[in-house]
């Protein structure tokens, strides 16, 4: 007999299974057939690829029991079984390291935590919310000894050896007390089933207790028997035709674990010379990891009804990470390993052929429900976008879904909408990136797109600075930021601004000089209307955004760029401090011009004390 410790994450976790999530309590059950079926998956597979196994005859199954006498409610297996290193590894430690961070990062809002808790594979685990005391008998398929896992929650859970007669796992629940009259119930059970796990792909028995009432002898008798109490069918395989809405809804959940309808499923039986079945589903919750590098992919890989893998994030782009569901291969040899995955050409072909659909479906989806889309668009938008770097192919189809914010709507638009808001005579999409959507829609930047009632799409998504570079048109209207555009001008405005130039051209060397190690350049500006000064960077150098998450990324050692200052010859400051003899105003204008224009722009000047030093001087000046 041996006694354990579970790992601080696990006991953190029980504690709140027990002590803080009440709603919902039905889905520890999903959560056991759930890793019965996965465990059965497991061995399936082996039987049909490793010498090892070949000769194991498996009678896959999954039973449930209940005895009311003893409270306890039983679930059992033929799947691969547990041997003692794996009931220590699996049912001791929380091994995936973003469940782990998840866990410590709960937000004590017990509704919250409790609806997320599903989807972080601490699926064991809650059956504590309806058990005081759990114990798992399980033999590892190929080997002789067979160990019993007991815990009470609590801090530690003992190994002991065991009986069992053939590989497997059986899992005995000592229901609490209001729990066990709950659960302890046929219909209770059977209804559980259906709602959540009647296509997992292996029979569930439930062993059903029957009150007969003998006519003769006035007297009732008790009578078992074991009844198939879900459909066992690959959903997947059936024809669209047979599948109810409710059918697809409740797959979605039990595959998913997440407890809110999908948006929107695509399901495709495909027939000819490629043959596979593919059932996609997008949620409409984002899962809590959808920006983490260690993102559990959401689609499984099937050959021909056997499951092969959850863990390939390549069976589609990770744009499309947020899709959860199915692919079902026909053609592909069982033993497909994970490298030849990558590059077999039948899963290319699988893939390439799902992207288009899902693009097409969401296509569908914005025409025919904007509010849904639009819904989407919030969720998932900022992860489509990615797409636009790294599917080439697909890059018009995704910028016809986006839907961008823009200076001249409070709702978000698409760029369709933004080409017949054309101005006459525009030839080019403009938009600006920054992070914050109040500063952006008072940048400087805009004002003389403003002044001509140009619109501009507004991207504050940190994605949008790296993505946007690699948008060069749409439907062949170029688009451009707004720091590359150049606003036509007329004969006129181009002959004012020569003369200006000239007229600045010596304060303009005068503030050069001033700003030599802090700007690129300093220009006459045509893009100003209301304020004196505006940065834009170097069309050769990355953008403040592009910048920092540069930093992020751990690329600190690179130069940092300078900015370029660009003044307006129309404004007071500019037209009164360019006539003023006085250096040191000259100097503090020139700075405070350049350091407010970064400012408004939501860039970090370095020195406030000198910044406030300048202020101070120039207030000073003015009373
Ligand atoms: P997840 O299923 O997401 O991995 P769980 O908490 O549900 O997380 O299960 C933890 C692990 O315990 C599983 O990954 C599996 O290795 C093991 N396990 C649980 N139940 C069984 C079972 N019935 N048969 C074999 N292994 C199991
Ligand atoms: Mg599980």
């Amino acid at each position: 007999m041996s006694k354990h410790q579970f790992q601080t994450e696990v006991t953190q976790l029980l504690d709140l299974m027990i002590h803080s999530l009440y709603s919902n309590k039905e889905i520890f059950l999903r959560e056991l057939i759930s890793n019965a079926s996965d465990a059965i998956d497991k061995l399936n597979l082996l039987t049909l690829t490793d010498e090892k196994y070949k000769n194991l005859k498996v009678d896959k199954r999954i039973d449930i029991s209940i005895d009311k006498e003893n409270k306890t409610l039983t679930i059992s297996d033929t799947g691969i079984g547990m041997n003692e290193e794996d009931l220590v590894e699996n049912l001791g430690t929380i091994a995936k390291s973003g469940t782990k961070s998840f866990i410590q990062n709960l937000s004590g809002d017990v509704k919250k935590d409790s609806q997320m808790i599903g989807q972080f594979g601490v699926g064991f685990y809650s059956a504590f919310m309806v058990a005081d005391k759990i114990e798992v008998i399980s033999k590892k398929a190929g080997e002789d000894k067979a160990y019993k896992w007991i815990s009470s929650a609590g801090a530690e859970y003992e190994i002991l050896p065991a009986e069992r007669e053939t590989q497997g796992t059986t899992i005995i629940l000592h229901m609490k007390k209001e729990e066990a009259v709950e659960f302890l119930n046929d219909y209770k059970i059977e209804a559980i089933v259906s709602k959540y796990s009647n296509h997992i792909p292996f029979p569930i028995y439930l062993e059903k207790t029957e009150e007969i009432e003998d006519e003769k002898r006035k007297e009732k008798k008790i009578e078992k028997k074991v009844e198939q109490i879900n459909k066992a069918s690959a959903l997947w395989r059936m024809n669209k035709s047979e599948i109810k809405d409710e059918e697809y809804i409740d797959f979605y959940k039990q595959i998913s674990h997440d407890s809110t309808d999908p948006l929107l499923w695509v399901h495709t039986n495909a027939e000819g010379t490629l043959e596979y079945s593919t059932l996609f589903y997008i949620p409409s919750t984002a899962p809590f990891d959808l920006f983490r590098v260690d993102y559990q992919p959401g689609v499984k890989l099937y050959v021909k009804r056997v499951f092969i893998t959850d863990e390939d994030k390549e069976l589609l782009p990770t744009y499309l990470r947020f899709v959860k569901g199915i692919i079902d291969a026909e053609d592909l040899p069982l033993n497909v390993s994970r490298e030849i995955l990558q590059e077999n050409v039948i899963l290319r072909k699988i893939k390439k052929a799902s992207v288009k659909k899902i693009l097409g479906e969401l296509k569908k989806l914005k025409k025919r429900d904007e509010k849904k889309f639009k819904k989407f668009n919030e969720t998932f938008g900022k992860v489509l976008k990615e797409g636009l770097y790294s599917d080439f192919e697909n890059k018009e189809k995704i910028l016809e879904l986006l839907l961008f914010k823009t200076t001249k709507s409070e709702d978000y638009i698409d760029l369709d909408k933004y080409k017949e808001n054309m101005k006459e005579g525009q030839k080019e999409i403009y938009y600006i990136t920054g992070e914050d959507e109040g500063l952006l829609r008072n940048s400087p930047l805009l004002e003389k797109f403003k002044a001509k009632d140009i619109e501009v799409l507004l991207l504050d998504d940190e994605v949008d600075a790296i993505v946007m570079p690699m948008v060069t048109e749409y439907k062949g209207i170029p688009i451009k930021s707004v720091t590359d555009a150049e606003l036509e001008e007329n004969k006129e405005e181009k002959e004012k601004k020569e003369e200006e130039n000239k007229k600045y051209s010596n304060f303009i060397e005068k503030i050069k000089e001033v700003l030599k190690d802090e700007v690129k350049d300093v220009k006459i500006s045509d893009r100003l209307q209301e304020s004196p000064s505006c940065v834009v960077f170097d069309k050769n150098d990355p953008d403040y955004q592009m910048q920092q998450m540069m930093k992020q990324m751990g690329q600190t050692n690179l130069p940092e760029p300078k900015p370029i200052l660009e003044i307006n010859p129309e404004h007071e400051i500019i037209k009164k401090v360019s006539e003023n003899p006085d250096l040191t105003l000259i100097e503090d204008v020139a700075h405070l011009l350049l350091d407010q224009a970064k400012m408004v722009e939501g860039i970090k000047i370095k020195n406030l004390y000198e910044f406030s030093q300048r202020i101070n001087r120039v207030i000073s000046k003015a009373i």
